[in-house]
């Protein structure tokens, strides 16, 4: 089977000879296409592809329209909302994200920013500490449950929220249960997204949750910023001077927000939560895994366009 590795944003190089090894040791052929510039360059390449390894590369319906060979695409990474499920559904084309792979390296983030923006971006003011402070982390999936981790070894009052995780798997991690988005914003110092952007969750965090957040409350998001409602954020920003936002991603209206806000303020150049090296391999190895069970026994344990 010939396997397409299409990366715009290339995987590290020990990331690309693990993977090449575990395709031709299971006797597939893996081609290359990294650091492409023009989009005809993957709709080319996708020609012949049996199965296709992607980032955060846009596979959309011309993509998949040009590649009539596809069986599988795996998503080396958690979020997938940059392939089109419902024609690869149409195509009987398994689409399989790779779970779990980057999340400590998100939740390593969290934290960096998190203290970053608690001693006040290291303006040479005094700060506070995260230690006694609450966090409410908003999704318990595998970031979610990294940051509880972390979050316990700083010393935080750590609750969560996720309507599709059982009580239990919070409480054995140490972490409160909560039931309403309303409550956990109320109720911390601190809140860190980590939901998917879906129909329901997009532009689901605006000003009406960020505003019931105590006095000196710190959003982060290291989630997608199509969760946020960016207008309604610059809104309440303007109108609560205590409130700071840090995130991964810098939203449409970053440069409206630095001027506004200045250092109350943070966001990451790009995307760079899933960007260690540990990461990459990690997620580059696990696609490839992916793909070699599949043409070996058809199963595909993390298929996410069922
Ligand atoms: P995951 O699939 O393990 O967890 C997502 C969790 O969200 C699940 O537990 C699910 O039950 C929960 N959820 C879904 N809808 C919800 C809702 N409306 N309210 C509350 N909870 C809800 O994914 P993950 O690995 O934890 O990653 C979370 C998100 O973070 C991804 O979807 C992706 O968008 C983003 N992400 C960003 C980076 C980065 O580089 N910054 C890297 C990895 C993931």
């Amino acid at each position: 089977m010939k396997v397409l590795l299409a990366t715009e944003k290339p995987f590290a190089a020990a990331a690309v000879n693990g993977i090449r090894q575990i395709i031709e040791d299971a006797g597939h052929t893996l081609v290359l296409l990294e650091k492409y510039t023009d989009r005809n360059q993957l709709v080319t390449a996708v020609n012949d592809a049996n199965a296709l390894i992607v980032r955060s590369d846009i596979i959309d319906t011309n993509i998949i329209k040009a590649a009539p060979e596809l069986q599988i695409v795996v998503r080396a990474g958690a979020g997938y909302d940059n392939i089109d499920l419902e024609t690869t559904r149409e195509r009987n084309i398994i689409v399989e994200n790779t779970p779990g792979q980057n999340s400590n390296a998100v939740a390593e983030l969290v934290f960096g920013m998190a203290v970053m923006a608690v001693r006040n971006m290291y303006d040479g003011t005094s700060g506070t500490e995260l230690k006694g402070k609450r966090l409410g982390i908003h999704a318990f999936g595998q970031v979610g449950r990294n940051v509880a981790r972390i979050a316990k070894g700083f010393g935080m009052d750590v609750s969560a929220l996720d309507p599709f995780c059982p009580d239990e798997v919070m409480i054995q991690a140490g972490v409160k249960p909560v039931h309403s988005v309303e409550e956990l914003y109320t109720n911390n110092d601190v809140v860190s997204l980590h939901i998917p952007a879906t129909a329901e969750t997009r532009g689901s965090v605006g000003a009406r949750l960020i505003n019931l957040m105590p006095k000196g409350a710190l959003l982060i998001n290291t989630a997608r910023k199509e969760v946020i409602n960016e207008p309604e954020l610059e809104e309440i920003l303007a109108e609560r001077p205590d409130l700071k936002y840090v995130a991964d991603i810098k939203p449409g209206n970053a440069e409206t927000l630095v001027e506004k806000f200045g250092s109350r303020v943070f966001f990451t150049p790009k995307k760079m939560g899933a960007q260690t090296a540990e990461a990459n391999i990690n997620a580059g190895l696990a696609a490839a895994r992916l793909i070699v069970q599949y043409f070996n026994d058809g199963s595909a344990p993390h298929q996410v366009n069922r």
